[in-house]
């Protein structure tokens, strides 16, 4: 055996070097911008004017990033996440995807971490699939959702399953659940997608579907972005219908309320679209519906008082083309023939589906003239199993709301059998769950019923209630400050499946740490 020779000499000297750089690679506890400087992508880093990064939806938590990325391409967010991935444990650094910013308690964001703004990825990406019997779409996942609807209505066709409000992006939803009157059909709106683009947070690329990579599709949706960055989304579309015969209509019955709901979600010929309210000591309510809606009995429901009552509003729409409006019409009086609402409030309106569907954002410009969509948003959002949303009722709507002036409050049932139970969302144990959701802003130097203050008060009152009361409630898009109280949302099983999936697919805990789930272990050896 003799000497190496010169070229295998130099080869190995090179190599321990390498080695030598990485180990410091991973061992460095400082974050560093120049690293992400250095980093060869087709968007860019920027390090200052960042301060859009560390506001949301809730106004409530600012947390400022270290950065934020401005991605081209999946392979700019594959790159950064691999670049903080070989960092290792010595690192600190964090990475948050931010679809449209509409989180609540800071989910989007990271404090002095990466942000990447996921709708930098443009919408070249959109592409509908017309051919066969089950049409879809391929979209970016900062793609909002306005723009998809738009995008399929020039095919003539549209998504199943909606939000109530579409400025929000495919990503966001899908981390979610995505939830509204049409889910009782056709699920939430992570039921109604077929295959995703992943990246874990180990910087991997991965397609997933029900028969690709299975585990990490399920774990994604729902997932509160713990297991990767959705890059892509095949999305299940159908026919588009061009109007929409909406209704209101109201109660003061709980039960008939709740009766009539139910009776609908299950019914084989039913409406479209169906959700309700909660109206407490309003004043003049029929004339505010008056503005976009018809009285069937004008005479009657002028004499109506809404002030100082309790009142359920169910809202129903049924979907159609001009040609079969007088069908429509005729099935819809069928329907509402056999619910017991008050007579005198029946309301119809008919507006265009894109209308209807992007209803949220005409209310969103009446309230930024009035200064109020950037208030503080104090949600509660709530998942109630059937058997116990009369108790939840009589206490919550009884004696702890006082009225519903700062904002809206839904209530509607769904079918849990529309929803996939290896997808991550947690939903209550009852084939039948109701969504409840208390959507206030709140003004933030008030001390009366408007203020930040009472309003966060009267929320622990709700949540202590259904804890005392064991209910079996769970928050839908939830916030928890400990680990503890995850591992309670989540119940033992499905909190053993979720850190299971969490060690696979992000085991530095690098990803969407604004949840609070998960720590990065920093280590210094
Ligand atoms: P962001 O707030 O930017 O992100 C939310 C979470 O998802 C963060 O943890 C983020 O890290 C993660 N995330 C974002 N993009 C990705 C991605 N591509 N991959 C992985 N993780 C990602 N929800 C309903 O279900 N039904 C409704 O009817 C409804 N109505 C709403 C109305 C309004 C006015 C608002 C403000 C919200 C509403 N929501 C509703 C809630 C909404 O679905 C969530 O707040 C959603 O997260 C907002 O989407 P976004 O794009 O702003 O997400």
């Amino acid at each position: 055996m003799g000497y190496p020779s010169t070229s295998v000499f130099f080869t190995i000297i090179l190599l321990a070097s390498c080695i030598i750089i990485e180990l410091d690679l991973c061992f460095s506890t400082v974050p560093s911008s120049s690293s992400l400087k250095a980093l060869r992508l087709d968007g860019h880093f920027t390090f200052e004017n960042n301060e859009f990064a560390a506001r949301d939806f809730g106004n409530r938590y600012h947390f400022h990033p270290l950065a934020v990325l401005h991605p081209k391409s999946v392979a700019d967010i594959a790159a950064t996440i691999k670049h903080v991935w070989q960092m290792g444990p010595g690192s600190d650094l964090t990475i948050t995807a931010r679809g449209h910013g509409h989180s609540l308690q800071g989910q989007s964001q990271s404090q002095q971490g990466i942000i990447i703004s996921m709708e930098s990825l443009g919408r070249h990406e959109l592409r509908v699939h017309t051919a066969g019997d089950s049409p879809f779409v391929d979209v970016c996942a900062g793609e909002l959702w306005i723009t998809v609807l738009h995008e399929t209505l020039k095919h003539g066709l549209a998504p199943k399953s909606w939000t109530d409000y579409l400025h929000i992006t495919v990503g966001g939803t899908l981390s979610n659940a995505g939830i509204s009157g049409q889910a009782f059909r056709h699920g939430p709106q992570i039921s109604n997608v077929h295959q995703l683009e992943v990246v874990t947070g180990k910087g991997e690329v991965v397609n997933c579907s029900e028969e690709q990579n299975a585990d990490l599709f399920h774990g994604v949706l729902g997932g509160l972005g713990q297991f990767g960055i959705i890059t892509k989304a095949r999305i299940s579309l159908e026919p588009a219908p061009k109007m929409v015969k909406w209704i209101r209509v109201l109660y003061s019955d709980f039960f008939a309320f709740t009766r009539d709901q139910e009776k609908l979600i299950s019914a084989e010929k039913t409406f479209d679209y169906i959700e309700g309210m909660v109206i407490k000591n309003r004043k003049g309510l029929l004339n505010n519906w008056r503005v976009s809606f018809d009285p069937q009995d004008p005479v009657q429901s002028k004499e109506f008082v809404s002030e100082g009552r309790t009142l359920y509003c169910l809202e129903v729409t049924k979907t159609f083309n001009p040609e079969n409006s007088d069908t429509i019409t005729q099935e819809i009086e069928g329907m509402l023939s056999q619910l017991s609402y008050i007579p005198s409030t029946l309301f119809m309106s008919e507006v265009s589906y894109v209308e209807f569907l992007d209803r949220v954002h005409a209310s969103e410009i009446k309230l930024r003239e009035k200064g109020l969509w950037d208030l503080p948003h104090p949600w509660l959002n709530l998942l109630i199993p059937r058997s116990k949303i009369q108790s939840f009722a009589s206490h919550v709507f009884g004696n702890i709301l006082t009225d519903t002036n700062n904002g809206p409050v839904l209530i509607y049932p769904v079918n849990k059998s529309k929803w996939d139970n290896r997808t991550s969302a947690v939903l209550p144990e009852e084939d039948v769950f109701y969504q409840v959701a208390f959507l206030y802003h709140a003004n933030p130097t008030s001390n009366g019923t408007d203020g930040l203050e009472h309003i966060l008060t009267q929320n622990q009152k709700i949540l202590d209630f259904c804890e005392a009361a064991h209910l079996g409630v769970k928050q839908y898009l939830p916030h928890y400050v400990t680990q503890e109280q995850w591992r309670a949302h989540f119940g033992p099983r499905r909190w053993e499946a979720f850190v299971q999936r969490k060690s696979a697919y992000d085991p530095l805990s690098i990803l969407a740490p604004g949840h609070r789930i998960f720590h990065k272990e920093i280590s210094s050896s």
